[in-house]
């Protein structure tokens, strides 16, 4: 069962692995991984062609919760190449990544993002609502660029769904990069603040207090607890080293060693 307190860690597997064999040996050590692990709530997005068989290894009360990377806005129709809620629910898909970066850059605006949004509240799945600036520049024009990202969604959501929000903070600058190129802990601080301060403006305490703010960009085994640990987040996105079982353990194991100390 996934409470509060469980630091989430969220496996974004992108158009990865190759094969159907290699998806289930990264399942396998990543479900091992979180079980022996306390205090994580693992997220593992697949590719959608996987899905139907790693949700038949789902283990009920299992540490491991499955995710798509994308949903479409629409229930169904002429769409081509997009996949529906109700498509994904038979599989046991509770989370959906949303306005990643990598989709964005294929020209998903804010307002298209939000509308995947709302769907995917609809449809009860809890959505990971990706946001985050291409680069930085010293006017901090990229605060503004966070909180338009936000807007655009608050827009269109009711107030009641608030809560059911995950936000992963993800510097594109930083993603796909070395352990050393993330953001330092002290710049995750400031960001993770600013858009508590954003949603607690806009919402107030009650209704965001359990809305997790998450970090993704170049986390690794050697920097996930600092990032979490001083950079004030819920969790994190995990890209390239979640196709490593043994190193996404190791991230598990650093966070969930920061609740007990
Ligand atoms: C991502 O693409 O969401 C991501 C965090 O990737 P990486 O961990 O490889 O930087």
């Amino acid at each position: 069962m996934d409470t509060m307190h469980d630091v989430l860690v969220v496996a974004n597997w992108k158009m990865n692995p190759p094969t159907i064999r290699d998806a289930r040996r990264i399942w396998s050590g990543t479900s091992r991984g979180a079980a022996v692990t306390r205090g994580v709530r693992v997220v593992v997005c697949p590719p959608y062609l996987f899905l139907p068989e790693l949700a038949a290894e789902l283990k009920k009360s299992g540490a491991v919760a499955l995710g798509a990377q994308d949903l479409s806005p629409e229930e169904a129709g002429a769409y081509t190449g997009q996949v529906s809620a109700s498509m994904l629910l038979p599989y046991k898909v509770t989370w959906t990544i949303l306005g990643h970066s990598e989709r964005r850059a294929l020209g998903e605006t804010d307002e298209f993002v939000a509308l995947k949004v709302r769907q995917a509240i609809a449809k009860g799945l809890s959505p990971i609502l990706c946001v985050g600036e291409r680069e930085r520049s010293d006017d901090g024009a990229f605060y503004t660029l966070i909180r338009t990202q936000l807007e655009a969604v608050f827009t269109l959501l009711k107030r009641k769904d608030i809560p059911k929000l995950t936000i992963a903070y993800e510097p594109v600058w930083a993603i796909g990069k070395g352990a050393t190129e993330a953001m330092s802990a002290a710049q995750l601080y400031e960001m993770a603040l600013y858009i508590r301060k954003i949603l607690i403006e806009r919402y107030g305490r009650t209704t965001t207090n359990d809305i997790r703010v998450l970090y993704g960009g170049a986390v690794k085994a050697e920097n996930a607890r600092t990032l979490v640990r001083e950079g004030g987040v819920d969790g994190l996105l995990v890209g390239s080293a979640s196709l490593d079982p043994k190193q996404l353990t190791a991230i598990m194991r650093a966070v969930s060693v920061q609740l007990k100390s």
